[in-house]
């Protein structure tokens, strides 16, 4: 195993110098790339821990639970941990350190009093149903940034190294979210999307499939089933009757659909042309969320 696991901010900032410093000596162009994980990791992160490695000449990828994100107490003691497994598969995907810091290590003053605040982006689809989850996201996202920024090179001359983090347009918000922080706060980044990763039964991988039993694992498959029929309709340049869809994801036992809305991809507001019964025209976004017994999943599809 090669890959470095460290705990504490001290060791991974001297540790990030020290790599970018041997890649310095070996002529390669700096980079640092940052994936940011709570763990639990299945081939949907292995997909951009691999981008990230081909990408940077070193690569962190974090992995920390963060409570500010969870409204409820159950669902943060409920998530899945599996720290040696993460381990081994962030070393086969070539990641170089692996953060783990604890909770006490993230914020030593207790909940911190200064947060990120998402806005009004934040307070719909996911936000509507979790309230202050992406203020809690961003503000970690934040703190992550920031704890890995590569430092100036020692020469001059070579400049300050690129610095990119990677997303999943799984959590499609999310992204959108942390890349609007970047561009309003002028975080020096560089985001990188990397699409969706799904199981070959269409369902979209995430850490939340393992509780989820061999039954409802199948029911849950119509979220994207629901999702792949706006998506034919919208190439067609169909109508999109939504509806039809939401009947569908209703209709399978045991699912309670939360949301499903077509939404502007950058803004994620609904279009002005919803297109519900006029031709597809353009590009969108469509969303879901749905309960399958009690396990909350979230999926979308790029449509147009
Ligand atoms: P999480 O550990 O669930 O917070 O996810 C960490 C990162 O991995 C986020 O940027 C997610 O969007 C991304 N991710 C999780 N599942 C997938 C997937 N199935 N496809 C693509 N990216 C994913």
């Amino acid at each position: 195993m090669t890959i470095a696991l460290v705990t504490t901010i001290a060791e991974l900032q001297a540790l990030i110098r020290e790599k970018l410093r041997e890649q310095d000596a070996a002529g390669s162009p700096q980079s640092l790339g940052l994936v940011p994980t709570m763990g639990a990791l299945h081939h949907g992160h292995a997909t951009l821990a691999r981008r990230a490695v081909a990408e940077n000449s070193v690569v962190v990828s974090s992995v920390f639970v963060n409570p500010l994100q969870f409204g409820d107490a159950q669902d943060l003691a409920r998530y899945p941990r599996t720290t040696e497994t993460d381990l081994a598969l962030l070393d086969e995907a070539g990641v170089d350190i692996m953060f783990a810091p604890s909770v006490e290590e993230m914020y030593p003053h207790g909940e911190p009093s200064i947060r990120v605040t998402a806005g009004k982006m934040g307070e719909i689809l996911e936000g509507a149903s979790r309230p202050g989850h992406f203020d809690g996201a961003l503000t970690v996202v934040a703190k992550l940034l920031h704890v890995a920024l590569p430092q100036f090179s020692l020469d001059d001359s070579a400049g300050r190294p690129a610095y990119r983090a990677y997303f999943g347009q799984k959590d499609a918000q999310q992204l959108a979210l942390v890349q609007r922080m970047v561009a309003d706060l002028n975080f020096p980044i560089q985001i990188i999307p990397v699409p969706i990763v799904r199981d070959e039964d269409g369902l979209a991988t995430s850490s939340r499939n393992r509780f989820l039993s061999e039954e409802e694992r199948t029911v849950a498959l119509v979220l994207s089933r629901a999702l792949r029929l706006l998506e034919s309709r919208a190439t067609a340049h169909e109508p999109l009757d939504i509806a039809s869809a939401e009947a569908l994801i209703r209709s399978a036992p045991g699912v309670e659909l939360d949301y499903l809305e077509v939404v502007d991809p950058q803004t994620l507001a609904p279009r002005a042309e919803n297109c519900q019964d006029t031709p597809f025209t353009g590009v969108a976004l469509a969303l879901v969320a749905a309960k399958v017994g009690a396990v909350r999943l979230i999926d979308n599809m790029p449509l147009g």
